[in-house]
Parts: structure tokens; C-alpha cells; sequence
């Protein structure tokens, strides 16, 4: 068997994978043509092979998605640096020195504490081109399972406001680009109403934007300039239905993943 990271693929398999996320662009696209927005489509690799990447990054695609940060960086080397890598998933503050070595990590989707902020702030080389994008992962669903922090309401005392304000004010090298959910499975597979993941995560940008206009915090974004991370391979239509800025796609492009061997310090 190839390496993980070998670049070497076959014609039929870039065939399938372009046929594939052809297919989901096809379906943004045409998600996203009445409210003539242009979302991103970001092909999430983890567990695939590099191979499976430098096809797709020949057939001219750009934006792609990791979940575990050694992972992400064994590729990073591996694959042309004008990739744009989004780091999905969750960070544990030991490995944020690693996350922020990688030069063309893109934004960081799942921001949730000061303390990582820091520290990733810290770690960004002198050497890096442009600030490192953040999203800040808002656990829409509520569940337990899922990492991030409460969504945003009226009332004005929030973890989220004070991360934003956090980031804005005290790290000079990380750009607040918006906000990302993950979803409850249920309701990512119920298309007969409005996803409740996605209003709320519209309107903790909405509260956010507004509560930062009004406290007068300088370089603050306005509510259109912050992105919304939502949608994946079950529910992307719908997200961008629903105003999504960006859409991460993996078992649709790639197909049906590997189960992870769990060991015994995760990630
Ligand atoms: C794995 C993953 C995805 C892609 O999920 P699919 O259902 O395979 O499209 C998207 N976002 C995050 C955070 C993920 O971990």
C-alpha cells in the first residue's frame, strides 16, 4: 500500500472524486442562486489519503478540511503550499502551537476559549503572510457531545462577545471571520422546516455584530462581514438555503470514511 501522504493517484479515482464534488458544487451553486451569495465549498479530507487531495488540487480546487491537527500538518507538508487548509476540529490548547506553525492553515473553524487564542497568537511565525482567520464554534444543538460555546442571545453577558472581544482587541495576528456549527444530526436530516442549527447560529451573528456596535468596539465587524460556517454532507443545500457563507463537505466528495483508531491521547 502507498503512504498516506504519496501524491501518486489513478485516473480513475481523480475521475470519481471530481465527479463527485462536481455534483456537490452543482448543488451549492444551484442552492445559492436565488439569494445570488457565492459560498465556499470546503472538501473535508481527514482520513483520506494526500493522493485524494493533490487530485482534486490538480482539477483546480483550493479550500480543503482537517480534523486532527497531525494529520493536517503531515499534509500541509506534503501538498502544494497554495493550498488553503480549514482546521475543523477541536483544539486542545497543547496542540495550538502545532495548529499555528502550519503557514497556509487558512481559519481555524473552532475557536472557542481565550487561552487557545493566546497561545495560537503566539505561535504564528514572524514568517506568515496574513493574519490567521478564526471562526468562533458555537454549540447551536446544545448537546453535551458537541465542543463550543453557548449561542449568543440579548442578554449581554456571553462567552462569545467576550472571545470576540478577546480576539479584536488583544491578538493583532488572528482575523474574526465569523461563526461555525456543527448541528445535531436530527435535525440536519429534517428538510421539512428551517434548520433550528442554522437560525440560531444566524442570529448569534446577528446579536454579536449588533452588541458590538453598541458596547463601540473599535475594528469590530458588521454583521455582513462575518462568515457563517454551516451545512455538510447532509444538510449543505439547506445551509445555504439558509444563508451560509461556507459549507464543509467530506462523505459526498470522498465517500465513506475509515473509522479512527482511537488512541490513547486524543486530539
Ligand atoms: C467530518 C466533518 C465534516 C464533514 O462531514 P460529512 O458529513 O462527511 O460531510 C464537516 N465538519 C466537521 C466539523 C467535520 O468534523
Amino acid at each position: 500500500m502507498s503512504s498516506p501522504t504519496s501524491l501518486e493517484y489513478t485516473s480513475d479515482r481523480a475521475e470519481e472524486l471530481k465527479e463527485n464534488i462536481e455534483s456537490v458544487q452543482a448543488e451549492v451553486d444551484q442552492a445559492a442562486s436565488s439569494s445570488g451569495s457565492k459560498p465556499r465549498l470546503v472538501a473535508i479530507s481527514k482520513l483520506k489519503p494526500a493522493s485524494d487531495i493533490k487530485a482534486l488540487y490538480d482539477a483546480g480546487y483550493r479550500h480543503f478540511g482537517e480534523n486532527y491537527i497531525q494529520e493536517m500538518v503531515d499534509k500541509a507538508e506534503a501538498l502544494p503550499d497554495d493550498i488553503k487548509w480549514h482546521f475543523v476540529g477541536s483544539l486542545q490548547s497543547n496542540k495550538s502551537k502545532l495548529a499555528g506553525s502550519v503557514p497556509n492553515l487558512h481559519v481555524l473553524e473552532t475557536l472557542s476559549s481565550t487561552k487557545v487564542a493566546d497561545l495560537l497568537q503566539k505561535s504564528l511565525p514572524e514568517t506568515r503572510k496574513s493574519k490567521l482567520n478564526i471562526y468562533i464554534q458555537i454549540n447551536t444543538s446544545s448537546e453535551d457531545s458537541k465542543s463550543g460555546l453557548p449561542p449568543v442571545s440579548s442578554d449581554k453577558s456571553s462567552e462569545v462577545i467576550d472571545l470576540a472581544m478577546h480576539v479584536i482587541q488583544n491578538c493583532p495576528g488572528l482575523n474574526l471571520l465569523g461563526l461555525m456549527t456543527i448541528g445535531s444530526f436530527d435535525a440536519s436530516h429534517d428538510t421539512s422546516k428551517p434548520n433550528p442549527d442554522f437560525e440560531t447560529l444566524k442570529s448569534s451573528r446577528k446579536e454579536l455584530a449588533r452588541i458590538l456596535q453598541e458596547k463601540g468596539i473599535e475594528n469590530a465587524p458588521k454583521e455582513n462581514e462575518l462568515e457563517l460556517s454551516m451545512g455538510m454532507s447532509a444538510d449543505f443545500v439547506q445551509a445555504v438555503k439558509e444563508g451560509s457563507s461556507s459549507v464543509r463537505v467530506g462523505t459526498r466528495i470522498f465517500g465513506e470514511r475509515p473509522k479512527k483508531v482511537t488512541k490513547a491521547a486524543p486530539q
